[in-house]
């Protein structure tokens, strides 16, 4: 068959046999190798989204593919009337991970959005009135913020937009600015809980305001509501510490995490800290697939060889690397850079972020507009000098080739800060 051939009847396919939610495939990808995808032609793309922050070690690496085949060969799936060796040990690693301490406690499910289902259902449970106190109605979520695409995620989720086609939404979840103030104004003792997303992802890289956990941390406690950090994107070692919340130096009541941890094998869990872990009790939540023998197995081997690896180090080092990079280019076209560790968004000057993804892709760099004016950039954390050099010269030729045709103004900027 001729590749023109099979290009058609792959895109013929996917619009005939998957369902629409997600746009055009951009192209259809065989293989992978450390930072690097290949398609179905042979063309080969270094890989700077990762799977959207999952294959933290790469693609195809052999930490990743032992632990998958070797426990696929002993123990893949019992259900979770049992326990099984790399359950526990996943648990034990991820405490002391979060540094929970003893009395912390880690339910598993198979995604993001499952985690935050589980944290939803932790804060209503915190939230219900009993023993002569009063119940605590409302959560509040902060604006722009994005938890997932499940009914109860998506009412945490502070975007109108994906909301609106849905409606109604899963009651009691309150939106609020980004800021200390906001955070004052609308908290009060029938508050069960606050989510937080440290560094918003998908609304284009937007850090919180300086001190703004420590300051959550602070009036949470004072008012007995929840904190609840979604490390989903932020989490596993990408911005620089093995969990964003971490830099604040706060101790949170739970943690979401997902994407990083399983290099690509579906895996989500809620961690929680002191009380907090007490509150599910038997009946309340589980899971099928949750926790499973094969999937906590190359989770725990992913997690052992990020910590044995040093790439908690290397996603802040790598990550000063990728932005100096960016700003080395010198295009007119690039505001500037934000973000920590190998979770980067690059600020365009134009709503052009979907061209400069198109065009990268021509020069074999995979890359992801977050928004139509940031690039989010996420890596695996192994890359290393090869990848970020050749990174700054597609990079580079991407924007020129989106500077040219849109026939910018080419007058030089200063550096950004
Ligand atoms: C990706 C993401 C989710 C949802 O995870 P899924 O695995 O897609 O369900 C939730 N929160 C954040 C911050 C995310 O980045």
């Amino acid at each position: 068959m001729s590749t023109a051939e099979s290009v058609e009847d792959w895109r013929n396919d996917a619009s005939r046999d998957l369902v629409r939610s997600a746009g055009d495939r951009y192209e259809m990808l065989t293989r992978g190798e450390g930072a690097y995808v290949w398609d179905e032609n042979g063309k080969r793309y270094l890989d700077f989204l990762a799977g959207i922050a999952v294959v933290s070690l790469g693609h195809a690496h052999p930490v990743f593919v032992d632990a998958v085949a070797t426990q696929a060969a002993t123990l893949a799936h019992v259900s979770n009337y049992f326990a099984t060796p790399p359950q526990l040990a996943l648990a034990a690693r991820l405490k002391r991970l979060a540094g929970t301490g003893p009395d912390g406690r880690v339910y598993f499910g198979n995604s993001g959005a499952e985690a935050n289902e589980a944290a939803f259902k932790l804060a209503r449970l915190h939230g219900l009135a009993g023993d002569g106190k009063p119940g605590r109605p409302r959560i509040l979520a902060l604006t722009g913020a994005f938890h997932g695409r499940t009914m109860g995620t998506l009412a945490l989720t502070g975007k109108p937009a994906m909301q609106e086609p849905f409606e109604p939404m899963v009651p009691g979840v309150e939106f609020i600015d980004s800021t200390v103030e906001a955070l004052e104004a609308a908290m009060d003792d029938r508050v069960a809980a606050l989510f937080v997303e440290p560094i918003k992802g998908e609304a284009g890289v937007l850090e919180l305001p300086e001190g703004y956990l420590q300051a959550a941390r602070e009036i949470t406690a004072r008012h007995g509501a929840l904190l609840i950090v979604d490390e989903i994107q932020t989490g596993a070692a990408r911005t620089g510490a093995w969990f964003a919340f971490q830099h604040a130096g706060i101790t949170p009541d739970a943690i979401t995490v997902a994407k990083g941890i399983g290099n690509g094998f579906p895996i989500g869990a809620l961690i929680t800290f002191g009380a907090a872990s007490e509150l599910f009790y038997p009946g309340t939540h589980g899971s099928t697939f949750g926790g499973n023998a094969l999937a906590t197995a190359v989770a725990g081997a992913v997690l052992e060889e990020v910590e044995r690896a040093g790439l908690v180090e290397a996603a802040t080092t790598r990550g000063v690397q990728v932005r100096d990079a960016v700003d080395a280019i010198g295009s007119g076209l690039v505001e500037g850079t934000r973000g920590m560790g190998l979770l980067i968004g690059v600020a365009l000057r134009h709503p052009l972020a979907g061209a400069v993804v198109a065009a990268a892709q021509e020069h074999g760099l995979i890359i992801n507009a977050a928004n139509e004016s940031t690039i989010r950039l996420a890596p695996p954390l192994t890359i290393g000098d090869v990848e970020i050099d050749e990174f700054q010269d597609k990079f580079g030729r991407a924007l020129h080739t989106v500077e040219s045709a849109m026939l910018l103004d080419h007058t030089p900027t200063e550096a950004p800060a």
